[in-house]
């Protein structure tokens, strides 16, 4: 099948293709409906924080809790050297 030469090409690596460039027809942001052409994620900052919220399973590696285990292991740290002396 010919393609029509005034279409830009989406051309990202392709890993079908053996990492030749993608050749279907781009969308407005020059990448395919299966590159990114479609949506490239959430862009506000309150479109950022509801999937994040959305995709929050159980915040055992939310920032807080890693600080918090962080100062816990520090904490238990210093009370087995004290038990030391
Ligand atoms: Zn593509």
């Amino acid at each position: 099948m010919p393609i029509n030469s005034k279409v830009t090409l989406c051309g990202a690596k392709a890993r079908r293709r053996n990492g030749l460039p993608c050749r279907q027809p781009a969308m407005k942001n020059g990448r395919c409906r299966m590159h990114g052409g479609k949506c490239t994620g959430p862009k506000t900052k309150e479109g950022k924080l509801r999937s994040a919220q959305a995709n929050l399973k159980h915040g055992l590696y939310t920032e807080a809790s890693m600080m918090e285990r962080r100062r816990m292991q520090e904490i238990m740290k210093w009370r087995d050297e004290l038990n030391e002396i």
